[in-house]
Order: structure tokens, then C-alpha cells, then sequence
């Protein structure tokens, strides 16, 4: 098992460090033939507006799109959950409209546009640190989707088939257990 992590821009790095201290294979992806060599992809916060425009620029985000929609497992954080989402506001753009959520950027207000709060996981057993930078809120969602966690009432970890999405940043943490619940969507892939 390889997993991808997308290199185009923001805080890949952290990802690719955490997932190879689990032991796990990985790949910077930044083209579509890098992409053709993993088994899941991770798409990591940073600023969305510039992940999108470089993604088109260098054909990954046709390859991307094609390839999720064929069940293709992606995990995206913060900027990533922004570009896996249906529709984008705060400022309207454009994203690969994989799941079935609806975003606002930058939500969570000026005072605290960045934070850290302890939260409930579904299926884990005690409380996970949750790093919220700039974050983007999820205004709607369809109801089939899985809410995993919810922070004031809304959700910020949430899965729909193949795709997983996080408003906060697990790679931030010490804490791997995410990213091993996205390492078991890819083993069952
Ligand atoms: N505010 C950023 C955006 O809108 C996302 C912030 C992050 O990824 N930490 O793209």
C-alpha cells in the first residue's frame, strides 16, 4: 500500500511525516501519473484558492475527479476538505465536487480564527485534539453522509463512501488515529 499525498501546495509535509512514522509507504503525487501509483490520496490544508488553479493548471484535477468518482479513496484537511467539497462560499470558487457538502471559508470568525478543542470521534474511545486553522464550516450537508464529529453543532469530520473530510488538522497532532481510520477505508478499497 502507497499512499499519495498531494504536493501542490500547503502543509504536505506533516502528513507524509506522520503516516511514516506508522510505517506507511508514501508518495508526493503532483502529477497524474504519480497519482496513477497510490492506493489514496491526502489533500492537506493550506489555501485552497491556489491548490485549485495550480490542480487544473498541472491536469491533475480532471485525473483526480475521474478517478474518485470510480471509488478511489481522499482524505482532504482544512484547504483539502474545501476542495473536496460540492460548493464553495467566502469567496465562491470552484472545487473537484466530490462530496456532498457545502462550505464556507475562513467561518469560524476573527477572534478565533484559529484554536485548539478537545472532541468526540465517533468509534474512538476518548477525546481527540482538535486543531482548527482558518477553518472552513460546513453550512449543509446531504443526509446520507456520515457525521463523525461534530464542534457547536457542526460537523467537522465527515465521511461519504471513498471520501473523508476534516475541518481541523490531525496531522498537527501526535495522534494517529485518523489517519489510521483513513488507512482502513483504503484496506477495504
Ligand atoms: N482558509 C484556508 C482556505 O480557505 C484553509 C485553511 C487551512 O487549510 N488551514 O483555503
Amino acid at each position: 500500500m502507497v499512499i499519495g499525498v498531494s504536493g501542490i501546495q500547503g502543509d504536505f509535509r506533516e502528513h507524509k511525516t506522520m503516516l511514516e512514522k506508522m510505517g506507511i509507504k508514501t508518495m508526493v503525487v503532483r502529477t497524474p501519473e504519480e497519482l496513477d501509483k497510490v492506493d489514496g490520496l491526502i489533500i492537506p490544508g493550506g489555501e485552497s484558492t491556489t491548490m485549485i488553479r495550480i490542480m487544473k493548471m498541472v491536469n491533475l484535477y480532471d485525473a483526480l475527479k475521474a478517478k474518485i468518482e470510480t471509488g478511489f479513496p481522499v482524505f482532504g484537511t482544512c484547504a483539502g476538505m474545501i476542495l473536496l467539497s460540492n460548493e464553495v462560499t467566502n469567496f465562491k470558487q470552484d472545487s473537484l465536487k466530490a462530496i456532498n457538502i457545502k462550505i464556507e471559508r475562513n467561518a469560524y470568525g476573527r477572534q478565533v480564527e484559529s484554536f485548539e478543542t478537545d472532541i468526540e470521534i465517533k468509534g474512538f474511545n476518548s477525546k481527540f485534539r482538535a486543531i482548527f486553522i482558518r477553518a472552513p464550516k460546513v453550512v449543509s450537508y446531504d443526509e446520507n453522509i456520515e457525521i463523525l464529529a461534530t464542534f457547536e453543532n457542526s460537523p467537522v469530520l465527515l465521511k461519504q463512501d471513498n471520501i473523508l473530510v476534516a475541518s481541523f488538522h490531525p496531522e498537527l497532532t501526535n495522534d494517529t488515529r485518523v489517519h489510521e481510520y483513513f488507512l482502513n477505508m483504503v484496506k477495504q478499497q
